[in-house]
């Protein structure tokens, strides 16, 4: 997968450390978004979105055919743990059009799930890849604290293939941590690999199993059912199968907003494995303010094929930041800045602790390692 990858962005290395001289591309006319502090648009080309073959075999049972997960592991946590009400009153530029890639290796497919009158950022307490405290348990997905009430709206348009209660279980309603959950089969690929998306918790599901949607379609409203402590929804980006064994940050496919990127890290330890759990701050002197963010737990949660991350914070407005933490009692400092529109990445090695933000070759085996889906067993 990741060779097809490479033989794709091979011939176009030597133009990546000018990543705007990409070619420009008409975004989808349904985007009436007006771009006025986006760099250059993206090379439609590069966007693997392949649309798939209508003709489908027809649904028997809204259970999808791959094998549901055992009910012993648990790997999921549906728990919000502090539902803090975010003020919507901070302003966002508008969502870039979607998809949207400014480098081969980018895929912001997705538009927001929430529209954009109410929160539709990931919860900052939350993210994929987090624990909670004194807990094995991981996060698969982002929570978005919309209000109770507000319409969860499609990420982008394909046919509902779940709708209602069940989806964790595979049918069995009672208890399912999910609640009212719709699933969408998107109608474009990512290398080749069907791409799903999962709203949790509704309180009142709008669409039917085989319905097709449109991107912004109502799918339902946001609600508490399911494993939850309070209104959100619960999002997730699933590739190859809807099954959450096989989810991907959301954060790395939902359009950041105009002049706006992602911060991608891949920190690793002295021994050359990821370092878990820990606290990175991200700090703009511009602004005035700090985001703290916590590389992935030890377990479970898949890294981007490409970057083969442990970090990703998005809706960084470009600028320039301080990432500082702290490993084994020891400080560590570094500067980066924040383009906007594409990710923005940087890698840590804890032995000799240098940092390094230069993009590795892809398929340079020693640096990226295959994506591993581990299931969490949790006794
Ligand atoms: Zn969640």
């Amino acid at each position: 997968m990741r060779r097809r990858l490479s033989e794709k962005v091979s011939g176009l290395l030597a133009s990546m450390s000018c990543l705007l001289l990409l070619a420009g591309c008409t975004p989808r006319s349904a985007q009436a978004v007006e771009l006025q502090q986006v760099p250059t648009p993206i090379p439609m080309a590069l966007i693997e979105v392949v649309p798939l073959p209508a003709a489908e075999p027809p649904a028997t049972s809204p259970v999808e055919a791959e094998p549901a997960p055992s009910m012993e592991e648990e790997p999921l946590r549906f728990t919000f743990p502090t539902p803090v009400a975010e003020a919507v009153s901070a302003w966002r530029p508008p969502l870039v059009p979607v998809p949207w890639a400014m480098t081969p290796y980018d895929h912001f497919y997705f538009s927001r799930p929430i529209a954009t009158d109410a929160v539709n950022w990931p919860s900052a307490d939350y993210r994929y890849g987090d624990f909670f405290p004194d807990s094995d348990i991981v996060h698969t997905g982002v929570d978005i604290a919309a209000d109770r009430g507000v319409p969860v709206i499609a990420a982008a348009s394909g046919k509902v293939t779940w709708a209602g209660e069940g989806l964790y279980k595979g049918g069995v309603i009672e208890g399912d941590p999910y609640g009212l959950a719709v699933a969408i089969r998107h109608n474009f690929s990512y290398d080749q690999q069907n791409i799903y998306t999962i709203y949790a918790h509704m309180d009142r599901v709008d669409v039917k199993v085989g319905q097709v949607v449109e991107a912004g379609e109502q799918l339902g409203i946001v609600g508490s059912t399911g494993k939850t402590t309070g209104p959100h929804l619960h999002f997730e980006v699933r590739i190859e199968s809807n099954n959450f064994f096989y989810t991907r940050n959301p954060e790395l496919w939902l359009a950041p907003p105009q002049g706006w990127g992602v911060l991608v890290g891949k920190m690793i330890d002295r021994y050359g494995f990821p370092l878990n759990k820990i606290k990175v701050k991200v700090i703009s002197d511009d602004m005035d303010k700090t985001w703290v963010v916590r590389t992935y737990g030890p377990t479970s949660v898949n890294k981007d094929d490409f970057y083969q991350e442990n970090l990703v914070l998005s809706d960084l407005p470009a600028g320039d930041y301080w990432i500082e933490f702290r490993v084994r009692w020891k400080d560590y400092r570094h500067k980066i800045t924040i383009k906007p529109g594409m990710v923005n990445y940087f890698t840590f090695l804890e032995r000799p602790g240098t940092f390094s933000d230069t993009l590795p070759a892809p398929g340079s085996g020693s640096v990226f390692e295959p994506a591993v889906l581990e299931p969490i067993v949790n006794p």
